[in-house]
């Protein structure tokens, strides 16, 4: 078995983890970072769309924005700490570091568009693939770095323990896991959406980090909270072109459109929103996701209506994936919910810190408590990025040791190929039926029984095995039992956790 060592061992290579690597470079810190992908459409970074959040003149206003998005449930200090440095961070690193070119105006000034429930404009953006144009630059500067090695392809399976301190991940390395040894070890493995059956991430998005945190010993919180855009593509709807040879069927319209005065259009041509919310199509997500998701059953689509902006001109990129899809966006663009960000993971502190020593989490997987019980759009590019930067200034600086490290042979070539992927159907039928946009605690109960079950059958391969997709599948089997845990004892019925027998959330005034 080789072995490696590294000042900080940064596992995933979206915002979070490119933030991590900087913030430990710049301090000295050799860094590893391993990412199980390939090619930056990996990580959810890379499919941004709307922009990025900052505080311009007014972080009042936008602390009050993320507050209220959140039913005053995030934590006001971990806010604080986005708020302010917003401006700084996005200045330093996005603009004047990677040179990314956000949309100005024709006075030259930045545009910066509206998303529902910010009170003002403040996102800056780049057309409506803000994502690619700051991740890939982030990824070519790390490349060139000196301190920097970045490991493609490589996913973390476990993480190394001794005596309550975390020294760094074993990685696969083929057949067998190789030990990488850290001084610190930054997870940020992004979200959650492979465990349910429409989602906006990309494929692996298997909450491995939280996982792996989670069974080493690290807390976990606010798990119950998953978030649902409230408009993916519908290729189901009955006036969704037929789909068969498209790839990535389930592409987001992105907030902004409707900031931009789209509407939401019931099958019978209905506008429905303001029945449900003052704020009509920018109520908060989790409102325009339930009731869009109750409309669609209603009535059997649900259309996003385009005519009051001047869509081609305003959002080419979409525009250029309908057309693509054969999507007659002038007469509508169908669309439904779909899994989209985790507002739970690693519990952390301001700096990243999480519950065991010399272990961080940053981005999507990690739970700083800027989000709550719902998270206002463009605030996780710009979350992944300050705690990011943080984390892997506060990790730099702990020198690697080698201890005894977990031994994970494949041991069993037998495992049929099928076996992931049968067991990963079942978890998500539960995981949509019992814990997606509307729950009951008699369902939260059964999901929790079949999904004890599940993880039995998974671990009792996983002893014997590194196979990247069993491990996968072990990460969202944990993953899918803390949401679950998480929501059963809740009884709150706020922000994205709704109890369809608690207090409604979202009755139509008339009902
Ligand atoms: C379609 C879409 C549009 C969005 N639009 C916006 C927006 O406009 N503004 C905004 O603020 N947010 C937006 N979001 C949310 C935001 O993009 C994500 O929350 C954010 O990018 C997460 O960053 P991250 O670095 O935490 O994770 P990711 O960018 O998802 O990166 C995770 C990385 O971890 C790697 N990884 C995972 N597991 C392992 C493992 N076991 N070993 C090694 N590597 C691993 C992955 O390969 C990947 O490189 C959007 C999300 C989506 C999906």
């Amino acid at each position: 078995m080789s072995e490696h060592t590294t000042d900080v061992l940064v596992v995933g290579s979206g915002i979070a983890g490119c933030a991590a690597a900087l913030g430990a470079a710049r301090e000295g810190a050799s860094v590893t970072l391993v990412t199980k992908t390939t090619r930056p459409e990996g990580a959810s970074t890379w499919w941004a769309q709307g922009g990025v959040a900052i505080s311009r003149d007014d972080p009042e206003g936008f602390k009050r924005d993320i507050l209220d998005a959140s039913s005053g449930t995030a934590n006001e200090d971990a806010v604080d700490v986005l708020v302010e440095n917003a401006n700084d961070v996005v200045r330093n690193v996005l603009v004047e570091t990677l040179d990314v070119d956000f949309d100005t105006g024709d006075d030259a000034e930045f545009d910066y568009s509206r998303e529902a429930a910010h009170d003002q404009r403040r996102i800056l953006h780049v057309d409506a693939s803000t994502g690619k144009h700051v991740h890939v630059p982030f990824l070519n500067y790390l490349d060139a770095h000196d301190r920097v090695t970045i490991r493609d392809d490589t996913a973390a399976l476990d993480l190394v323990t001794h005596e309550g301190r975390v020294h760094g991940a074993v990685v696969e390395d083929g057949d067998e896991g190789e030990p990488i040894f850290a001084g610190a070890t930054v997870l940020a493995t992004g979200g959650i959406g492979d465990l349910y059956p429409r989602t906006t991430n990309p494929d692996g998005s298997t909450g491995d980090g939280i996982a792996m945190a989670a069974l080493a010993g690290a807390d976990v919180a606010d798990m119950e909270y998953v978030q649902f855009h409230p408009t993916a593509f519908d290729d189901e709807a009955p006036s969704a072109p037929d789909s068969e040879d498209t790839a990535d069927q389930s592409f987001l319209l992105s907030e902004a459109v409707r900031g931009e005065g789209a509407l939401l259009r019931n099958a019978d041509g209905e506008r429905f929103m303001p029945d449900y919310h003052a704020d009509a199509e920018l109520a908060p997500r989790d409102v325009v996701a339930r009731t869009v998701a109750r409309e669609r059953e209603a009535t059997g689509e649900v259309l996003l209506d385009t005519s009051p902006l001047d869509f081609a001109a305003e959002f080419p990129d979409l525009l250029e994936k309908c057309e693509d899809r054969g999507i007659d966006w002038e007469t509508g663009i169908p669309v439904a919910p779909a899994e989209h960000f985790c507002c739970g993971g690693v519990a952390v502190d301001d700096r990243g810190n999480a519950s065991l020593d010399r272990l961080y989490a940053v981005g999507e997987c990690a739970r700083t408590g800027v989000h709550g019980a719902n998270r206002l759009a463009s605030t996780s590019l710009l979350e992944g990025l300050v705690w990011g930067l943080r984390a892997g200034e506060d990790a730099a600086g702990f020198d690697p040791t080698v201890v005894e490290a977990p031994d994970l042979l494949n041991r069993d070539p037998e495992l049929p190929d099928n076996f992931a992927r049968e067991k990963f159907v079942r978890l998500r039928r539960v995981m949509d039926e019992y814990v997606g946009l509307e729950r009951t605690p008699d369902g939260l109960g059964r999901a929790h029984g079949v999904l004890r079950r599940l993880k039995g059958e998974v671990d009792a391969y996983v002893r014997t095995r590194t196979s990247r997709s069993l491990y996968e599948l072990r990460n969202a089997s944990i993953t899918a039992l803390l949401v679950a845990r998480a929501a059963a004892e809740n009884d709150d019925s706020v922000g994205c956790h709704y109890l369809a027998d608690g207090e409604p959330a979202q009755a139509r005034a008339d009902d």
